[in-house]
């Protein structure tokens, strides 16, 4: 029957060991794409992703292949993110398949979201494919990487397909193998229907376009169809597959992946990990779903324009649809007014929806130094978790504070154990242990507060090892550290989105760092501008803005019109992201000088 001749299956691997290219080769060879279309990463089709030319969201294209046994197969190919903010993105694709194909560079070796996305495809029994990719590559070592499969994975390093992605060389093969070593979805077609949300975007046109594997039954245009979680009805007005355009179809049945639209406006109504199901012949129970994801940092977004506040919730309930993984609420700045305080899985993850808020929606936004959360152990007795240091109470209320902080697995050759370990001290780390992976490499592990990991660890990292450090971590849960809230006061008034919390110890390099850092950003005004770092009513940091004179903008005004025309376009340009606190123009930049802190 028609399940047998379909494979659902991800490609999962550490971030630049090729998924999107072999995605490309696929769809290539299966005339999926025609020559036209083609081009590089074609399913990174976010502005956002190619110009980065890393993928951002999961991407689920059907294709069908011609196998040497001259049967014909339905493959539903799910491209997803290898960096360690998306994660999330990776096990909801998963869940919507049986097999993994498993990428490894063949110059770099298993490295941490190898091992990560691993163990994510065998938490949900998905069948492993593994594949070592750039074999044309000069530096390839495709032995030691099957041995690395072995001591490390516990795969079978002889199993594994060479191939690159990038010549072609090997993709026909893993193209039998997906075939003949992923198993075919088993649903019961004549159940009622369970399908899994696995994703989500809003259409202006169509209302909410649900993405979804389903797992029993079918649907169909003009079913009635129902969310488990909330009981809502919708009709069906059109059901397909992306190809990798939208292509409608007649029906979806168990086994497959495609798309549902239901004329479903309210955006509220829909949720990523919920079950659809049939109104007329209702499931009894739904299916397993996601666990609920939680945020590692948080940030204040403020539209430059209050007026524009509905207009940013609006956007981002819109984006949530798209981003599972994103969480908000109002939040009241007595420095930047209302808006909103919104929780990301990391940095990277943070500066995606910021872009994204603004090209996708037409949004100006502030958005102040990101944070993770504390646990207050009060004097009282009681306790309350803050994820905004200006709710910081009274340090006479405080008893203890508690920080996050996570076990970070680092792998790297051994040349560069001595500069890691370095780093890691100087980031509060704790040494937990060592371990040789091989004769080259070892996975040091450590224990470091979360906020020390979020800011630029990576990036020291990396730039301490030459690049060959790969990273991952996992929140272990709360531990106290003498931390205390750095106030920031602009002409002498505190400005709240501008509070940090630091350790103590380095409360005084902090300060001074980023006072010296707004004294850079913060624009000449029409007085001086003192900026003042205090803990409490201590100020330890200081400096001033001088006020401009005259002179210097009287020259802007005279000179040639092309010029003092581009100038004024580059100032109007700076105005958008300019927000006026008390008195004082502060831009963007401004409110994240903690992170241009060395
Ligand atoms: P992803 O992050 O896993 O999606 O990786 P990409 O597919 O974006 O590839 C990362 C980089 O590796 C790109 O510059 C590709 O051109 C390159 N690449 C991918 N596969 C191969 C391959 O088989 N051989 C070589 N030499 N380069 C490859
Ligand atoms: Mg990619």
């Amino acid at each position: 029957e028609r399940q047998k001749h379909i494979r659902n299956f991800s490609i999962i691997a550490h971030i630049d060991h090729g998924k999107s290219t072999l995605a490309d080769r696929i769809l290539e060879m299966t005339d999926t794409v025609s020559e036209r279309d083609m081009q590089a990463q074609v399913l990174d089709d976010m502005p956002l992703e190619r110009e980065r030319g890393i993928t951002i969201k999961l991407n689920a294209v059907e294709l069908t292949y011609h196998a040497k046994n001259g049967e014909d197969f339905i493959f539903h190919l799910i491209d997803t993110p290898g960096h360690v903010d998306f994660t999330y993105e990776v096990s909801r694709s998963l869940a919507a398949c049986e097999g993994a194909l498993l990428l490894v560079d063949a110059s770099q070796g298993v490295q941490a979201q190898t091992l990560a996305n691993t163990y994510l495809a065998l938490d949900d029994d998905l069948e492993i494919v593994p594949i070592i990719n750039k074999v044309d590559l000069p530096s390839a070592q495709p032995d030691m990487v099957r041995q690395e499969l072995e001591d490390m994975i516990g795969l079978d390093g002889d199993d594994a397909l060479l191939a690159s992605a990038k010549t072609g060389l090997g993709v026909e093969n893993i193209l039998e193998h997906i075939v003949t070593d992923i198993p075919a979805p088993s649903g019961d077609v004549a159940a009622p229907l369970k399908a899994l949300i696995f994703d989500s975007v809003y259409d202006a046109y169509r209302g909410v376009v649900l993405n979804v594997r389903v797992h029993d039954g079918s649907v169909k245009v003009g079913d009635h169809i129902q969310l488990m979680s909330n009981g809502k009805t919708f009709e069906v007005t059109e059901v397909g597959v992306m190809s990798p355009k939208a292509v409608k179809r007649d029906a979806l049945m168990a086994g497959d992946v495609g798309y549902i639209t239901a004329a479903i406006k309210t955006i509220q109504d829909t949720r990523v990990g919920d079950t659809v199901t049939s109104a007329d012949n209702p499931a009894a129970e739904p299916l397993k779903g996601y666990r609920q994801i939680q945020p590692m940092v948080y940030s204040g977004v403020f539209p430059v324009d209050n007026a524009k506040f509905g207009d940013l919730r609006d956007a981002l309930e819109k984006l949530q649809l798209n981003d599972a993984s994103l969480e908000f609420e109002p939040e009241n700045s007595q420095a930047l007014g209302f808006g909103f305080r919104v929780g990301f899985l990391g940095l990277l993850h943070m500066d995606v929806v910021q872009e994204r808020l603004e090209r996708e929606f037409n949004l100006d936004l502030i958005m102040t130094a990101p944070s993770v959360d504390y646990h207050i152990v009060k004097t009282d007795g009681s306790e309350e978790t803050i994820d905004n240091p200006a709710a910081m109470p009274d340090a006479s209320e405080i008893k203890e504070i508690q920080e996050p902080y996570v076990k970070a697995e680092i792998m790297v050759p051994n040349d560069y154990v001595g500069p890691v370990m370095e780093l890691c001290q100087r980031k509060r780390g704790e040494f937990v242990t060592m371990d040789y992976l091989d004769k080259y490499r070892v996975n040091i592990i450590y224990h470091m507060p979360l906020s020390e990991i979020i800011y630029d660890f990576f990036d020291d990292l990396k730039s301490s090892t030459k690049g060959y450090a790969s990273l991952d971590y996992d929140v272990i849960g709360y531990r106290a550290s003498d931390l205390v809230k750095m106030d920031i006061l602009l002409n002498g008034d505190p400005v709240d989105a501008l509070s940090t919390i630091v350790h103590r110890d380095f409360a005084y390099e902090r300060g001074r760092g980023v006072v010296s850092q707004l004294k850079e950003t913060i624009p000449r005004q029409l007085f001086d501008v003192p900026i003042q770092a205090a803990l409490g009513t201590k100020v330890i940091a200081r400096s001033t803005v001088k006020a401009y004179r005259k002179d210097v903008t009287a020259r802007i005004h005279t000179g040639d019109p092309d010029r003092r025309a581009k100038l004024l376009e580059k100032q109007k340009r700076g105005k958008k992201r300019m927000k006026a606190v008390g008195s004082v123009d502060v831009p963007q930049e401004a409110f994240m000088s903690l992170l241009k802190v060395k």
